[in-house]
């Protein structure tokens, strides 16, 4: 069905770009182009029942001539009266006086408009208008489009409209009709032309039903299949046990907390025994994810192996790569930092020493996992805060050993069921608990005229010593725009409010050598306030700094403001964390209220979830996961379930899918997975 649209009737060059901005393609590319709402004019009402303000479909009958008003220059009024068998109304419209012959008066017509009052006239203003009996445009749930430039929702309806005509045969089933018979599935075809042309809202449900189902399906084995291939079963390295770690624990400057003690020992048996670990270790900010990482890493090196963590900003490496150095200081072991902004002839010596497995730690961002990085004796990777790395890049990194051990660790508490999704079937390990002696962080939510009274605040603990970071608005779609916004503040901080303090800007546009600079003097104290983008997100540890204001702080999601919140708290200090809200929005202020009573990284999200759906954490795009047309993760979540009963229930019977009915699935599923190239589903 890869039919280009350009050569569909009624399409040529012109619209054809314009449908390409929109991701359409081929003709299949259109049916699938699934509106993002629907306009029920299905129900018809009489005058007399309609509510002013409402939306509605009625049937009236000319009974007048236009009249046409023009009360101020470039503006027109036209006005035809009309009836039912309840009321008279007028039909309204603005500046579009060729309307005025269009109707003759005795004709009956259907129309949908919103009703107005005026005095005691009534009003269907701006309808959409078809003769009686045509029931094309009005009398029908109508489906509403996201629009590009130069294309009308109309264009695009009818557009759709022909090709369904044209091509519905051409598409074919591709789910096994046992699926279909179990859960009662509408047909392939009936499900494209209802989901755009619904006859009634019973139908439209089917049709999502059916076509959200196909593809969460799809989404679901591909990755089962993906981890099938890549992990499952696999042959991994018996690790050996080994009682030096005992040693190495007791050195440690704290005491494990007993969360963290279980979750190596869960890891410790996985790395014994002779299948590939393939764990997620999820704890909230601060709990401590990093010495698991430790442990396990010393652990593999005492067997002879190599480690490799992974962290999605330069800052985090770094900051790993001194933390981590420390911890296996006194022993013989050597680790490295591997991120872009190293010199080149440097790195080519970590790359070779790498390789003839001289180095035994590599700490580093997406640069370790560069075709040019090869290892010795790879037998752990490490991917830390998970959220920011895509399937893909799992995939890779494990796949730089022989079936080496894999661990991802975050800080994002996930439900089951979208861990599925996310993470394939990993194990998971949980840290609940923060190490000992932690003070609460003390949040508050306020207006914007709260501003000066903050800066006070700000002026006030930096003349005690402490320091504070300052996160500017996210401005969405624009990084440029983002940019802008924390230079300009940063100006004002810098110029004008706290010309008497040192202030320092990070952001994400500056080069990585920039930025660490400015990261190592916020650490070495040379930096009182530290104005930035959410770049300070992950991982960041400056435990001097005891305040976090964040601007627009409704922009972001809840479980990134706990994230960001997470930046204090780290030191001896009482620590504050002030969200200034700039929307008086209902939900905006319940959510800012959800961050300001709990400090629980698990019960946020979930109430995040609630208050505004899945957003752009859940969202599969940023996962590296193929984008998803129909269904919707959050309020799919039941067809998901039934959907994953059923992948697991298909990859058991017939892993590679070789059976002859799912011939057509496969198909379907190495397209959508077709973009992650060799990391994709099938050999
Ligand atoms: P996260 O889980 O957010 O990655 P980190 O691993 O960065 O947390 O740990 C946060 C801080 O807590 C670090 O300074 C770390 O050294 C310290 N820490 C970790 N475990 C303990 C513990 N058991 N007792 C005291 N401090 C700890
Ligand atoms: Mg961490």
């Amino acid at each position: 069905m890869a039919v280009n649209i350009q050569y569909l009737k009624g399409v040529g060059p012109k619209r054809a770009s314009r449908l390409r901005k929109l991701n359409i393609n081929t003709v299949e590319d259109l049916m699938y182009f699934i509106p993002r709402d629907y306009d029920d004019r299905s129900k018809f009402k009489t005058l007399r029942e309609c509510m002013i303000g409402e939306k509605v479909s009625l049937e009236v009958e000319i009974i007048g001539k236009a009249n046409i008003l023009r009360p101020r220059r470039n503006l027109s009024i036209i006005k035809i009266p009309v009836k039912d068998s309840s009321h008279n109304a007028y039909l309204v419209w603005f500046n579009q006086e060729y309307l005025k012959d269009k109707f003759i008066v005795g004709e009956k017509i259907i129309v949908n408009g919103k009703i107005n009052k005026v005095g005691m006239e009534i009003q269907i203003m701006s309808p959409v208008f078809e003769k009686s009996g045509t029931m094309n445009k009005v009398g029908r749930i109508t489906p509403i489009y996201s629009l590009t430039e130069g294309l009308t929702n109309n264009e695009i309806m009818k557009i759709i409209d022909y090709s369904i005509k044209e091509y519905i045969n051409q598409i074919r089933e591709f789910l096994p009709q046992e699926i279909i018979d179990k859960y009662d599935l509408m047909d392939i075809k009936d499900a494209i032309i209802n989901v755009h042309f619904p006859m009634n809202s019973v139908l439209l449900e089917k049709a999502r039903k059916r076509l959200s189902f196909q593809e969460l399906l799809t989404l679901q084995m591909g990755l089962f299949i993906i981890k099938n291939r890549n992990f499952t079963n696999n042959k991994g390295i018996r690790f050996n046990k080994t009682v030096e770690i005992n040693d190495f624990i007791q050195k440690l400057p704290f005491e494990l907390t007993n969360s963290q003690i279980k979750v190596f020992k869960e890891i410790e048996a996985d790395m014994e025994n002779d299948i590939q670990m393939n764990r997620l270790v999820q704890g909230d900010v601060g709990s401590g994810k990093t010495i698991i990482a430790v442990l396990a890493m010393f652990k593999a090196i005492s067997s002879g192996y190599q480690a490799v963590m992974m962290a999605p900003t330069e800052i985090l490496a770094s900051q790993h790569f001194e933390s981590i150095k420390k911890f296996f200081l006194g022993y013989n072991i050597r680790t490295e930092l591997l991120v872009g902004s190293i010199p080149p002839k440097a790195k080519e010596e970590i790359l070779l020493d790498l390789k003839e497995g001289r180095i035994d730690v590599l700490i580093g961002t997406h640069a370790v996992i560069q075709e040019n990085v090869e290892f010795n004796r790879l037998g752990l990777a490490i991917t830390d805060e998970q959220h920011r790395f895509g399937v893909k890049q799992r995939a890779i990194l494990s796949h730089k050993g022989n079936n080496p051990d894999v661990i991802v660790m975050t800080a994002t508490p996930i439900p089951r069921t979208l861990a599925l999704i996310l993470y394939g079937d990993l194990d998971v390990s949980i840290i609940d608990e923060l190490p000992p002696g932690r003070k609460e962080i003390e949040t508050y939510a306020v207006g914007p005229e709260m501003i000066e009274r903050i800066n006070n605040f700000i002026r006030k603990q930096i003349l005690e010593s402490r320091q504070a970071y300052i996160v500017c608005p996210l401005i969405e779609e624009s990084e440029t725009l983002t940019v802008n916004a924390a230079e300009e503040l940063y100006k004002d901080f810098k110029d004008n409010i706290f010309k008497e303090f040192k202030v320092g800007l990070l952001h994400g546009k500056m080069k990585p050598k920039e930025k660490d600079l400015v990261m190592e003097e916020f650490k070495n104290h040379k930096i009182d306030i530290l104005v930035s983008t959410t770049v300070i997100e992950v991982g960041v540890n400056v435990p001097n700094s005891n305040i976090m204001v964040i601007y627009n702080a409704e922009r972001f999601g809840l479980a990134q403001l706990h994230q960001l919140r997470g930046r204090v708290g780290r030191g001896e200090h009482q620590s504050y964390c002030i969200l200034i809200n700039e929307s008086n929005n209902q939900i905006s202020r319940e959510r800012m209220r959800v961050l300001q009573n709990s400090t629980d990284g698990f019960k946020i999200s979930e109430k995040d979830l609630e208050l505004r759906g899945p957003g752009e954490f859940f969202g599969t795009r940023q996962h590296g996961l193929p984008e998803l047309k129909v269904a919707n993760l959050f309020t799919d979540m039941d067809i998901l379930k039934v959907a994953q009963k059923e992948a697991i229930n298909i990859v058991n019977q017939d892993p590679n899918l070789e059976l002859e009915k799912y011939r057509e699935l496969k198909k379907k599923i190495q397209e959508m997975f077709s973009n992650l190239g060799e990391y994709s589903t099938f050999n």
